[in-house]
């Protein structure tokens, strides 16, 4: 008998009716032989709306009370999951991340988990029970107070528990077939990827990909756990994450695995730096002690005229106020002119292992955004990824003209939305 751990995110359980569909899956998987654990999201757009009723009553809500609401929503959905599989006539019972056993540090609103003690699931599973995981929260080590894990956690905490009870596979339930060569909402001829290295899938989540957290993928590659990603409205096989392909999965874009965007961004210029040692190092310090995490940084040529450079770097738009203001008040140290914010740009991303051996794809990638159009304002690269900023508004039509460049569009319009936000 094979343990499975199965999560459900917010768009599969929106309503009455979507928690009597996947209880009917999950009693499924339950008949055919497994035991079941099921983390599940909080229904719909419960964490949004708990999130604005927050902000109404308190404009910066206290860390602990805000966690101890936000969790709120996981219980709705997973004490509704338990009854709809016991009216189905099999035997559920609810946990609490906490009640399950996942403790994390004590950094409110975006815990990381430390350790996985699941005891109480796996006795509850043992008794024959389908056990019922709220996701997305956990219990401090130091001060046993009620966390979460940052957006999206409930990922996590299917991995985690997955590693914890060394189950066989996570399967990731969501709104979309699987992990596809770009995001379906906005490349219609999207294809599913049939399988896809830990290795890409975390670029491609660092890159902006919403189908998968960067840190469930972390996860799921330290303690090898299979990640299987489907959706839970239709059924269909969906995409395998793992560090090699097993049995029948297929490898099927050897070079490329997919196209990702951003649009969370912002760049910030610092214009006018001296050009001599030290001033880069004083401004990343700034930032750094601000405990703002940046992502690209470009330095202009210095105009040997003024012996002053520019130099550019891009951050999540959620942190551009903490740096403007941290480098605003160390201005008079590190000697600079001026300041520029600009929240209107995107990161565009080609991801695959396969660029490390074939020359030519960085050009591909560059004619592609000239044929449509599209101006770069930076550049990145890992060995396996080439990133560049461009306006905003330029995103869609940017994603499109890349994935169809590099022979990524399927013939058929095999890319379904069944719901949600992405997210
Ligand atoms: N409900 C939480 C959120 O919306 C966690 C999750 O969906 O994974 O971010
Ligand atoms: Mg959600």
């Amino acid at each position: 008998m094979g343990l499975v751990v199965q999560k459900y995110g917010g768009s599969s359980v929106a309503d009455a009716e979507g928690i009597k569909r996947v209880a009917k899956r999950i009693v499924d998987a339950k008949r055919n032989g497994n035991q079941v654990v099921v983390v599940v999201s909080a229904m719909g757009d419960t964490t949004d709306e708990l999130i604005d009723l927050a902000e109404q009553v308190s404009p910066i809500p206290a860390g602990r009370e805000f966690d101890m609401l936000l969790t709120a929503g996981e219980r709705i959905s997973m004490a509704l999951l338990a009854m709809a599989i016991k009216n189905l006539g099999h035997e559920a019972q609810s946990f609490t991340g906490s009640q399950a056993g996942v403790i994390t540090d004590s950094v409110h609103n975006k815990a990381r988990i430390i350790d996985v003690t699941p005891g109480r699931i796996r006795t509850s599973i043992d008794e024959g029970n389908i056990a019922i995981v709220a996701g997305f929260q956990g219990v401090s080590q130091e001060g046993k107070n009620i966390t979460t894990l940052g957006r999206g956690g409930s990922d996590t905490t299917a991995v985690a528990l997955a590693a914890a009870l060394d189950a066989e596979v996570c399967e990731i339930y969501t709104d979309v077939d699987g992990v596809f060569t770009a995001d379906p909402r906005v490349v219609k001829k999207a294809k599913k990827i049939d399988w896809i290295s830990f290795e890409d899938m975390l670029e491609l989540a660092a890159s902006g990909s919403k189908v998968l957290l960067h840190r469930c993928v972390e996860y799921a590659r330290r303690y090898d756990i299979p990640i299987h990603v489907r959706s839970s409205f239709s059924g269909l096989r969906g995409t395998w994450v793992s560090n090699e392909p097993q049995g029948d999965q297929k490898v099927e874009h050897a070079i490329i695995s997919g196209v990702a965007h951003d649009v969370s961004e912002a760049k910030v210029t610092v214009v006018g730096v001296p050009d001599k040692p030290g001033e880069a190092a004083a401004i990343f310090r700034a930032i750094a002690n601000a405990e703002v995490n940046i992502d690209m940084v470009v330095q202009n040529v210095s105009a040997a005229s003024t012996g002053l450079t520019d130099i550019s770097f891009t951050l999540p738009k959620s942190e551009g106020r903490k740096a403007i203001d941290a480098l605003e008040r160390a201005k008079g140290t590190i000697g600079f002119e001026s300041l520029r914010y600009d929240d209107q740009i995107a990161k565009i991303s080609l991801v695959g292992a396969g660029m490390k051996t074939n020359p030519g794809v960085t050009a591909g990638f560059f004619e592609a955004l000239s044929d449509a159009g599209v101006n770069i304002e930076l550049i990145s690269t890992s060995e396996i990824r080439i990133s560049v900023v461009t306006r905003a508004d330029d995103v869609n039509e940017a994603v499109r003209a890349v994935h169809t460049a590099f022979g990524l569009d399927s013939d058929s319009d095999e890319a379904v939305v069944y719901g949600g936000t992405g997210r």
